[in-house]
């Protein structure tokens, strides 16, 4: 009975993607079947929340199921299911839905929710050997800010960050996962050690540099094309307790942007980032409240005086044997640079609070109605040699001269030599490029103009020649990926038929799938 009321569902909902018409059409279906049928959910409730995202811009990608996986296996099945029918369907891993564009949607097939495995999976388990030093094994569906407090009960953590914890592993390691400790240690794509990943065939591997490596490069950056990771193996530090949090103002972009470069080649801090400051409540926004009253009120007169002013912030841990020479070491390392005189403010916080300093804001945003709102954002690497050429043509004469951009713009510069290039992700062809964050947002009327200001945007650079490449990419056509991977392309296909020959996952990409 369990069998055929659940063929009956499948055909009615997953039709014509699984042709559940005849039972020779799924080997196996019986098996596998009775395991998935408690575990798919077809309510109007998680049919809407698998329809979209953080972006709240593309809603019509409508799944046919949800499924809740209380362990690895019934996403195999699932995957098996599918790989095996005569017209597979499409199934995308959705870690915590915080992309913009759809990336974590399946249409008319079926969105694996990750976070219903935390109650039973692997949480995150603490080890050391000698030759690997200290490592976390995280479940694929953890959220950083899980993995944070976890480690941190041995003293130890991740060395590379997000800016907000509240993402899945699986999710910024499809990706890349980037922050202010790129420069130094990488992004996140670059401090895996290990990982296990269910492929398009089905089937499970444990994947390395040294084991199944052309899987493991796959899947890092890979945007879910290749695989489901359901474990990571992450690289650990001995955690800081405390950090000192600097924050610099320059009214000169290009002394600005000379301080960045200058502090990202040298050793010694922990993070650097920056960001713009573009209208009179510009100074406390919600990724971080930082200056005191009487600061805000001094920042906003130099904004009024120079249009854009640019911050600098940086930040340096320490802990109890560094308590006494922290205070000269930062200046030390900071001595030279050329801020706006009398503009530096530090703050010294713990650990925890600093990683997790965007959380506040985004509950405050909650409790206004302001976080599940459209969100157009916009995420470039652009080559540090056209820096100077974006800033003109795109913060100055579009974002600051029309002022329709409500939101935060990040712009920091990283080094390319801690990317590895056999891994998914691209970057721009030069050994230093700025991550710009244009990080808007909306309401429901005003998120499309928004949103045309960033095609103006790509499209100003593509003719400035520019050679930037979208973070967090979302395009429409072939050619445009094609573009994106550039060399990459020929190895990023061979791989998509090699490890997803039907290509059932992340159809929300539009990589293979044009929906
Ligand atoms: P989802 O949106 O659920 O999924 C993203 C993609 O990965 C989809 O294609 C999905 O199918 C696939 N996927 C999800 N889980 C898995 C898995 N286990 N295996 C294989 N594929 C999987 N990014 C940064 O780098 N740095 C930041 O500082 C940063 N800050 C952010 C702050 C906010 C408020 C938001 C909304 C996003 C931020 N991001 C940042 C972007 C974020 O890293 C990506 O959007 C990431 O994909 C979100 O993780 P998620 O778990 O929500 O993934």
């Amino acid at each position: 009975f369990l069998i055929s009321s659940l063929i009956s569902v499948l055909g009615r909902y997953l039709n014509p993607l699984i042709s559940i018409k005849s039972s020779s059409s799924i080997p196996n279906h019986g098996t596998l079947s009775v395991k998935l049928a408690p575990k798919l959910h077809f309510t109007s409730d998680a049919i809407k929340m698998a329809s979209t995202d953080f972006g709240k811009i593309i809603t019509s990608n409508i799944p046919s199921a949800v499924l809740f996986p209380s362990h690895i296996d019934d996403i195999k099945n699932l995957i098996t299911l599918s790989y095996n029918s005569t017209t597979p369907f499409p199934i995308a891993a959705r870690g915590h839905g915080h992309s913009v564009r759809g990336q974590a949607t399946a249409r008319d097939g079926v969105v694996v929710d990750m976070k219903s495995l935390s109650n039973s999976h692997v949480g995150t388990r603490v080890s050391w050997t000698s030759s690997l030093g200290y490592y976390a094994d995280v479940g694929g569906e953890q959220l950083w800010i899980d993995v944070l407090c976890a480690t941190l009960e041995h003293g130890l953590a991740p060395v590379s960050w997000t800016d907000y914890l509240y993402l899945t592993v699986g999710g910024t390691l499809s990706n890349a996962g980037m922050s202010g400790q790129a420069f130094y240690y990488g992004p996140q794509i670059s401090n895996v050690l290990e990982l296990g990943v269910i492929t398009g065939k089905g089937e499970f591997f444990t994947c390395s540099k040294h084991t199944n490596s052309e899987l493991f490069y796959a899947v890092l950056g890979g945007l879910g094309q290749f695989g489901i990771i359901t474990r990571a193996r992450i690289v650990l530090d001995k955690a800081p307790k405390r950090v000192k949090w600097v924050r610099m103002l320059y009214h000169d972009f290009s002394a600005f942007t000379r301080d960045q470069e200058h502090l990202i080649s040298i050793t010694g801090l922990d993070y650097v980032e920056g960001h713009l400051l573009m209208n009179q409540s510009s100074a406390n926004n919600w990724r971080s409240s930082f200056f005191s009253p009487n600061d805000v009120s001094n920042i906003a007169s130099l904004i009024t005086q120079h249009k854009i002013i640019y911050c600098l912030e940086v930040v340096k841990y320490y802990d109890d044997f560094t308590t006494h020479t922290i205070d000269k070491e930062l200046k030390v390392l900071l001595e030279g640079l050329s801020f706006n005189p009398g503009f530096v403010f530090e703050k010294d916080v713990t650990f925890m609070d600093f990683l997790n300093r965007v959380r506040s804001g985004e509950l405050q945003l909650q409790s206004q109605g302001l976080w599940d709102v459209p969100h157009p954002w916009l995420n470039l690497f652009v080559p540090k040699s056209r820096i100077f050429d974006f800033h003109q043509g795109v913060i100055v004469n579009m974002i600051h001269a029309r002022n329709i951009t409500r939101g935060l713009v990040l712009l920091y510069p990283t080094n390319r030599k801690r990317w590895d290039d056999r891994m998914s992700a691209v970057t721009p062809d030069e050994d230093i490029f700025y991550s710009v964050g244009l990080l808007c947002s909306g309401d429901n009327d005003n998120w499309k103009a928004m949103d045309e200001q960033n095609k103006d945007i790509l499209e100003f650079c593509e003719k400035a020649g520019i050679r930037f490449k979208q973070y967090l990419p979302h395009y429409t056509t072939r050619e445009e990926w094609i573009d994106h991977f550039g060399e990459k392309w020929s190895i990023f296909q061979e791989r998509k038929t090699m490890f997803d020959p039907k290509m059932i996952l992340s159809p929300g990409q539009r990589i293979f799938h044009h929906v």
